[in-house]
């Protein structure tokens, strides 16, 4: 019997298969709540309930999130399952591997602003769109995973950045929208080692971002971060997740993000730390 600050809680969260996603679902779990997760890939649904060792906490639903009827049954399933909805996290996402506009043809912008907007942006908003009415009854909340390109360039190239600015906006809207009874906020990640990949429309949905990573060796230079030997691990990313959506912590709070991206808004000009030498 846990003692964690989700018990009871029934959450859904969205592009729960991997990365950062699935950190939040086990960590929800580990709180105490029940989660259903929403992710296109089949196979890793399957392979993390089992991996679980407490199957009767999951729900899954394979479905895409620009789908709005999937959605809608998802969260039909989870009040059929688990009774009730407290929390929806919007999560699932894809990157643009920060192409620049120089380096993108008219037909693959075109093509890739449709797909990376309506997973990005689309996706969150029909997620609200069919999980609302359950957060109203429960007075439950929102949290969208926003990142450091909700607030900073270079964090992709202009389509991830401009769709998670994007999302900032619909997160703040939402906020107003839904008071008083649903709370909508955002954790702005930085930088996590997941499986994040690309849109089809530029051929890099086989890329992932783990790969990246995986090419850095201990010659690299670190991130140029305040807290630059800061955790990439996405497990160290949902303390943030577990505190938004608990009403007994976070009850006044909505219309907020709370960044984890190591200090982006606090780096220096001469270094990014201020205290290498300490
Ligand atoms: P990930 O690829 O490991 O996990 C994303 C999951 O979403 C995958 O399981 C994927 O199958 C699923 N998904 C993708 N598109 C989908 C769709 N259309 N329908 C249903 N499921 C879909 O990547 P991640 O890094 O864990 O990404 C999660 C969120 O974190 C994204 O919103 C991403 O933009 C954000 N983020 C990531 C980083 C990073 O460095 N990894 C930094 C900041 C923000």
């Amino acid at each position: 019997m846990s003692n964690g600050w989700l018990e009871g809680y029934s959450t859904l969260i969205t592009g729960g298969g991997s990365g950062l996603g699935r950190a939040v679902a086990e960590r929800f779990v580990a709180e105490g709540a029940c989660v259903t997760i929403v992710d296109r890939n089949e196979r890793r649904l399957n392979g993390m309930v089992e991996a679980s060792g407490t199957p009767e906490r999951f729900h899954t639903v394979v479905a895409d999130v620009r789908d709005s009827a999937s959605l809608r049954d998802a969260v039909a399933a989870t009040v059929d399952r688990f009774g009730k909805l407290d929390t929806l996290v919007a999560n699932a996402g894809v990157w643009d591997y920060q192409r620049q506009l120089t380096r993108l043809t008219a037909d693959e912008l075109d093509a890739a602003f449709d797909e990376i907007f309506s997973v990005n942006v689309k996706g969150y908003l029909l997620a609200a769109s069919a999980a609302w009415p359950e957060l109203v009854r429960t007075r439950g909340s929102i949290i969208m995973t926003l990142s450091n390109a909700s607030f900073y360039v270079n964090g992709g190239g202009p389509l991830y950045t401009a769709s998670k600015h994007a999302c900032l906006g619909l997160m703040r809207e939402l906020a107003y929208e839904l008071a008083p009874k649903v709370r909508v906020n955002g954790v702005a990640c930085g930088g996590m080692n997941t499986d994040l990949r690309g849109p089809e429309a530029l051929s890099l949905d086989g890329r992932s971002l783990s790969t990246s990573f995986a090419k850095q060796g201990p010659d690299t230079p670190p991130p140029p971060i305040p807290l630059h030997d800061s955790s990439t691990d996405p497990r160290d990313f949902t303390g943030s997740y577990v505190l938004l959506a608990a009403r007994e912590q976070s009850g006044p709070i909505t219309g907020q993000a709370i960044s984890v991206d190591g200090g982006i808004g606090v780096r220096g000009f001469a270094s990014a730390a201020g205290g290498d030498h300490l």
